[in-house]
């Protein structure tokens, strides 16, 4: 399971496959981190920093985060999309093809001025947290969403 979690500065990414269940996050951080709760990630549960730090020691990789830079990603539905914007220029986009009962994402890019800032991971979470959340299958090929989702 792909969830991501976005405040206005930072996003944090969970994939509860690569969890080993240690825990480590509930101890840093027991304000953000809550496993009696549903979602079991509270964004606004504590400052930016020490969230950051909590991360930094998630044994498993599991947990990782990103600084937004201001760059807003937003699902687009009718295009098969999910999409970056830099105020309202479009900076990047990853794509998928609905097959059955899959979403194939094919296409992931994000302009090179917009580089290494963890947009394009921001992308890929966002289009397989919504297929999971329609019980579709997500099948990446794109080599970006391939390491992403399987490495
Ligand atoms: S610290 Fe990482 S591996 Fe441990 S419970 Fe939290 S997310 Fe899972």
């Amino acid at each position: 399971m792909h969830r991501m979690y976005e405040n206005e500065d930072i996003t944090i990414f969970w994939d509860s496959d690569k969890c080993g269940h240690a825990k480590r996050c509930v101890g840093g951080s027991p304000t953000v981190f809550d496993i009696t709760k549903k979602p079991w990630i509270n964004i606004e549960g504590a400052p930016n920093a020490e969230i950051w730090q909590t991360i930094q020691e998630c044994p498993s990789g599991a947990l990782t985060c990103t600084y937004n830079h201001g760059i807003r990603i937003e699902f687009d539905e009718a295009c098969c999309r999910s999409v970056a914007f830099d105020g309202d220029n479009m900076i990047g986009e990853c794509d998928y093809r609905e097959e059955d009962n899959s979403w194939t994402i094919y296409h992931t890019e994000v302009s090179p001025d917009h580089s290494g800032k963890g947009i394009a991971k921001r992308l890929v979470f966002m289009l397989a947290e919504e297929a999971e959340r329609r019980k579709k299958n997500v099948i990446p090929v794109c080599s970006y969403a391939v390491k992403v989702l399987k490495d």
